[in-house]
């Protein structure tokens, strides 16, 4: 990751590349007219060529644009380094320049915001016996990465048994079904169940509901709920303190359980019930509203979240607990799937951009300043080599800062 992240490059080193490009010529060809045309013109070509000649050599030994061309991009590769060594993978500067600017955070709920780790606080079967009921759910969420199902999974002990599992089809934002002993069993929210056409009944009791029916038949539903983990409150305080100004959690789970985690929050927004295309409309609604400048980042964990974590100016995801199909499609990955990781970033991100721009300013200026003092006569070969060489190892030391956490 850390080794492709050098491709997507920040739009400071792309203004470099794009800069030496047309830059080079031009210093080159004007060093080799300031060698022939002065002389050709004071009439004695012969005795004023060698002055001239090493004058275009001084003025050309300044202006190599080493120092910005090595040290800009050192900067920003230091600032990656970093950041990787507090367990956070950016894929590229541009993701490290955006972070820096983040002003909206939108946020997925469960595994983000919240554990991810349920407990069953209830179980309420219509015609079959509680331990049933909890038997097929957990048997049809065998194969799945989705936290409920190993929430699931982990309820119920006697997993390995004979019965026999086939056919799984897991549908994002509703939930999954399989043949388990050739009944067919769906296990979901009250969206999934009215897809199917089965008759679910409500629950009173507040938590994630999730229903289960058997060849289209109601056969009950599982109470489980999800902590807050402990230190979110901590992270989102620590992101306003970066600059974030805008806090907004997008869920598939529904409003009872959302309007709870975004009161205890205090997020700024919230949307329950959402399937994962219509988090990617509620993000482009967000990204559309942003002022020039500032930039929107997504947190999320789920293979629901991949599209959505794509469309983000900075897709952000937890290494973690994040299914395969999120890490790929984000552009920064939290290895342990803390959030104040994000503001730490952050931090890293502003030093690193301060330290390119100090390099930057330092050597156009330093070089502009020896031009100056060459054109008048005054500037030798030696300071020459300190405005080219010099400038450079001054500039790389300065972006090797970038390095230290
Ligand atoms: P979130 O946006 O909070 O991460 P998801 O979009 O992953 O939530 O899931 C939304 C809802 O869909 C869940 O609250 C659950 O009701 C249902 N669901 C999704 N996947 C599963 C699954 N594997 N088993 C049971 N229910 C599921
Ligand atoms: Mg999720």
């Amino acid at each position: 990751l850390m080794e492709h992240s050098t491709e997507n490059k920040s739009r400071n080193e792309t203004f470099m590349a794009k800069f030496a490009n047309i830059y080079t010529p031009i210093v080159v060809i004007s060093a080799a007219l300031l060698a022939v045309i002065p002389p050709l013109l004071s009439g004695d070509f012969i005795s004023n060529f060698p002055d001239w000649f090493s004058r275009a050599l001084t003025f050309l030994v300044i202006s190599c644009p080493c120092a910005l061309v090595i040290s800009i991009p050192m900067s920003f590769f230091g600032g990656l380094g970093a950041s990787s060594k507090i367990g956070v993978l950016i894929k590229g500067s541009n993701y490290l320049e955006n972070l820096a600017h983040l002003k909206t955070l939108v946020f997925d709920k469960t595994g983000t915001l919240t554990e991810g780790v349920f407990e069953v606080t209830a179980l309420h079967p219509t015609q079959i016996e509680e331990d049933r009921l909890l038997h097929l759910a957990s048997h049809v969420e065998r194969f799945s990465s989705h936290p409920i199902a190993e929430s699931l999974r982990a309820a119920y002990r006697k997993e390995s048994d004979a019965c026999s599992i086939a056919n799984m089809v897991e549908k994002a934002g509703y939930g999954i079904q399989a043949e388990v002993n050739g009944q067919i069993v769906a296990v979901g929210n009250t969206k999934f169940m009215d897809k199917l056409d089965v008759n679910w009944k409500s629950c009173k009791k507040v938590g994630t509901i999730i229903h289960v029916a058997i060849d289209g038949i109601y056969a009950g539903h599982i109470v489980i709920s999800d902590r807050i983990k402990p230190d979110t409150k901590d992270a989102l305080s620590q992101l306003r303190k970066q600059g974030v100004e805008q806090f907004i959690m997008l869920t598939g789970d529904h409003e009872k359980v959302a309007e709870r985690v975004a009161e205890e929050l205090e997020l700024d927004a919230y949307k329950a019930s959402l399937l994962p295309a219509d988090k990617v409309s509620e993000v482009e609604f967000y990204l559309s509203q942003k002022s020039l400048g500032s930039q929107l980042g997504f947190v999320g964990d789920g293979i629901n979240d991949a599209p959505v974590l794509a469309r983000a100016d900075v897709g952000i995801v937890m290494g973690g607990l994040g299914s395969d199909a999120a890490i790929e499609a984000a552009d920064v990955v939290i290895m342990d799937d803390n959030l104040s990781k994000i503001a730490q970033a952050m931090v890293i991100a502003k030093k690193t951009i301060r330290i390119a721009n100090e390099n930057a300013v330092f050597s156009i200026g330093t070089k502009l300043l020896v031009l100056l003092l060459a054109s008048f006569g005054i500037a030798n070969m030696w300071l020459a080599i300190f405005a080219d060489v010099g400038v450079t190892v001054i500039a790389v030391l300065n972006s090797m800062r970038t390095l230290k956490v």
